[in-house]
C-alpha cells in the first residue's frame, strides 16, 4: 500500500459534456493509478460531501443557496462557465468534502492526495473559470475552526491565478497564499497574494524551477505553516490549451519535487489537489498528475 491515502469519489465528474474541462479525468487518473499498480484499491478512500455550514465557512449563504436551489442568473452561469446541473454542485460539495478529508490525511500522515479540488477562481459570493466553490479555502476554515491548525500556506502553481484564493484569505495573517502562472492569462484581474510570481510567456522549465525555488523557500521559511495545501495544476505544461508556458513532464515532475521536498523537509505536511489540466491529449493531463503522486511517494520514502 502507499504511505498516503488517495482520496476520490465517483460523485467527482462535473457532468459537463463536450466542454474542455475533461471533467472526467477524476476517474480517469483514478483508473491509472490502479492499471500502473502505482495503487490498490485498499488505498482510495471517499469522501463525504462537505456540509452547508461548512461551505458557509468561506461563501456568502446567498451564493450557496443560489446553488443549492439551482436559482443562479444567467450572468452567475456565464461567470461559471459551466453548465448548471444538480450533479455538477453535487461533485463541488464533494470535493470540498474531499479537499476537508485531505487536509486532515495530511495532518496524519504529512501527505494527502486528491484526485479532485483546487478549485482556486471561486469568490466568496460568486464562481467563476468552472468553480463554483473554493475547497481548499474551505477545508482551511474548517481545520482553523476546529483548532486543528492556525496557521496554513497555499503554494499554487496552476497556470492561471489564485484570484479567488487571494481574496479570500486577503488580510489574514493566518494564511500565506502563493501563486506561480502565467502573467498574459485568465484571470485579467489578479488581486495580489502575499506572494505573486508573474510568468512570462512561453517561460521555460529552468525559468519557471528558479523562480518557485526563490520564492517558495523564502516563504516557507519565514512563514512556516502548520500545513501547505499544493494546488498542482496540470495546466503550465507545453502543450496545454488554456495555457501559455512552455514546461516539459520532467520540468513538472521537479516543480512537484521543489514543493513536496522542501514542505516535508521543513516538517510542514502536504495536502495535494489537482485544479487544472487542458492538454490536447487528455491522457498528458493525466499523466502529469499520476506523476505528482508518484512524487509524493517518493519524497515521503525519502525524508521518512
Ligand atoms: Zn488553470
Amino acid at each position: 500500500m502507499l504511505p498516503f491515502r488517495l482520496v476520490y469519489h465517483e460523485g467527482y465528474d462535473l457532468h459537463l459534456g463536450d466542454h474542455v474541462f475533461p471533467s472526467k479525468k477524476f476517474k480517469w487518473l483514478h483508473d491509472r493509478l490502479l492499471s500502473t499498480r502505482f495503487a490498490v484499491p485498499e488505498d482510495f478512500t471517499a469522501p463525504e460531501p462537505a456540509t452547508d455550514d461548512d461551505v458557509r465557512l468561506v461563501h456568502d449563504a446567498e451564493w450557496v443557496a443560489k446553488l443549492r436551489n439551482g436559482t443562479l442568473t444567467y450572468q452567475d452561469i456565464l461567470r461559471l462557465e459551466i453548465p448548471y446541473s444538480r450533479q455538477m454542485v453535487e461533485a463541488f460539495w464533494l470535493a470540498a468534502g474531499g479537499t476537508m478529508l485531505t487536509t486532515r490525511l495530511a495532518l496524519r500522515d504529512r501527505v494527502g492526495f486528491n484526485i479532485g479540488g483546487g478549485f482556486h477562481h471561486a469568490f466568496p459570493a460568486h464562481g467563476e473559470g468552472f468553480c463554483a466553490i473554493h475547497d481548499v479555502a474551505i477545508a482551511i476554515r474548517r481545520l482553523q475552526r476546529d483548532g486543528e491548525i492556525r496557521r496554513a500556506m497555499v503554494v499554487d502553481c496552476d497556470v492561471h491565478h489564485g484570484n479567488g484564493t487571494a481574496a479570500i484569505f486577503t488580510g489574514d495573517p493566518s494564511v500565506f497564499t502563493l501563486s506561480i502562472h502565467q502573467f498574459n492569462n485568465y484571470p485579467t484581474e489578479k488581486p495580489p497574494s502575499s506572494l505573486d510570481i508573474h510568468m512570462p510567456d512561453g517561460a521555460s522549465d529552468d525559468e519557471y524551477l528558479h523562480r518557485l525555488a526563490n520564492g517558495y523557500r523564502a516563504a516557507l521559511l519565514m512563514f512556516h505553516p502548520e500545513l501547505l495545501v499544493y494546488v498542482a495544476g496540470a495546466d503550465p505544461y507545453c502543450e496545454d490549451q488554456l495555457g501559455g508556458l512552455s514546461m516539459s513532464f520532467d520540468g513538472l515532475r521537479e516543480r512537484d519535487r521543489l514543493v513536496i521536498w522542501t514542505a516535508l523537509t521543513h516538517q510542514v505536511p502536504v495536502a495535494i489537489v489537482l485544479a487544472g489540466g487542458y492538454a490536447q491529449s487528455v491522457e498528458d493531463t493525466i499523466s502529469i498528475h499520476a506523476n505528482t503522486a508518484a512524487v509524493a511517494k517518493d519524497v515521503l520514502e525519502k525524508v521518512a
